[in-house]
């Protein structure tokens, strides 16, 4: 019998994961708590562009839940890196909040824009922002999108989120889009070297097959699904183990024997 693999690493997705909305899921504290005192290091690993770390972390600790700012792993911050290591000059679709990350990097007219990058759009995004991205994209400038999911469900109900403002652009101006969240591989890899934990040793835990599993098989990790948010609904590849919620992720470290040769 193969030696079972320990885990080191558990990325952890939020929404529909750790919270619901602004209901934060039964058990997710202690999880989280328990896992750490397992010596297994935590990164959280979603895909929010509507909001920064910063206000993740304190979104957090409302809800009981321990957090360090680099333990937060959002598009946002991947999008600053890139205009960073690019010297680039975005038009920015998104929320006030998230466009403070990006600062010095915004177009603020006049100049050439480089990159077009596409967040949350629910802050109050229009057809002025659209068309402008558009124009920005026909000059030359690189279409990248934060995500591409679908729908969100928040309190009131499932709302329109990212993607389809993504494709709305790419199907008009003819161009496909930088993906920098998940299901992008680059994202986990850049998660696991965070944490300096390889693939084989890191256990992906989150409520979308398409974002969360498929994303984290991709980057060679293993990969667990809730039945909370999404779980039940979402469409995509299959994950290693299902469960009920984020509050069985501590067992199923332990108990981990299943996940020989299960990648
Ligand atoms: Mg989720």
């Amino acid at each position: 019998m193969e030696a079972a693999v320990p885990i080191r690493l558990a990325l952890i997705d939020l929404d529909g994961t750790v919270y619901a909305g602004t209901r934060v899921i039964d058990g997710a504290a202690g999880a989280v708590r328990r896992v750490r005192d397992l010596g297994v290091a935590v990164r959280f690993t979603t895909n929010t562009d509507s909001v920064t770390p910063v206000t993740l972390v304190r979104r957090l600790a409302g809800m009981g839940v321990e957090a360090e700012l680099d333990e937060v792993l959002t598009p946002v911050v991947l999008a600053r890196a890139l205009l960073d290591e690019e010297d680039g000059t975005a038009l920015v679709i998104a929320s006030h909040d998230v466009r403070s990350v990006l600062a010095g990097r915004i177009a603020t007219g006049g100049e050439r824009v480089t990159h077009v990058i596409v967040a949350d759009p629910s802050y109050g995004a229009g057809y002025a922002e659209l068309d402008a991205a558009f124009r920005a994209i026909r000059e030359g400038a690189q279409l990248v999108a934060m995500q591409l999911g679908r729908w969100v469900q928040r309190d009131s109900g499932v709302h329109l989120d990212t993607g389809g403002w993504v494709r709305l652009l790419e199907y008009a101006a003819e161009v496909d889009a930088l993906l920098l969240g998940k299901p992008s591989p680059d994202f986990f890899r850049l998660a696991t070297e965070s944490a300096g934990v390889d693939a084989a040793h890191t256990l992906v835990v989150g409520d979308d097959r398409a974002s969360d599993v498929a994303g984290g098989r991709a980057a060679g990790c293993h990969t667990v699904l809730v039945r909370t948010g999404k779980g039940t609904v979402s469409r995509g590849p299959e994950p290693d183990l299902v469960i009920d919620s984020v509050a069985d992720v501590p067992d199923v470290i332990v108990n981990n024997s299943w996940m020989t040769g299960s990648r």
